[in-house]
């Protein structure tokens, strides 16, 4: 696999999977390179539920997160306002940054 092409922080799309209906945005929290998968603010919402304990007494269900397949995501181009395909570029004297293929949105600026 040629490494990932998201980052924690960055805005995605989802593009497949049950998230991709309604084309559901979120914020990386956490990029999982070894599995090949990120956890999505908001994404891919599994219930839980919590033993009972002294704050809740009566146990409780909390929405948490579900790591998802990184091939399952695109950045998100607020110019294009859609998924897209990143490219990387390396100005001279310049960190590598990733460009949107389509507008040349820099996702690292
Ligand atoms: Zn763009």
């Amino acid at each position: 696999m040629a490494g990932t092409h998201i980052k924690r922080n960055d805005t995605v799309i989802a593009i497949s999977g049950s998230d991709a209906i309604g084309r559901k945005t979120g914020r990386v929290l956490q990029v999982l390179p070894d599995k090949g998968r990120a956890i999505v603010e908001g994404m891919s919402l599994v219930k839980k539920h919590m033993r009972k304990s002294q704050d809740s007494p009566k146990g409780a269900i909390v929405q948490k997160e579900r790591a998802v397949s990184i091939s399952n995501l695109l950045l998100y181009c607020p110019r294009c306002k859609k998924g897209v395909k990143s490219v990387r570029r390396r100005e001279a004297g310049k960190k590598m940054e990733r460009q949107c293929r389509l507008c040349g949105h820099a996702f690292d600026a």
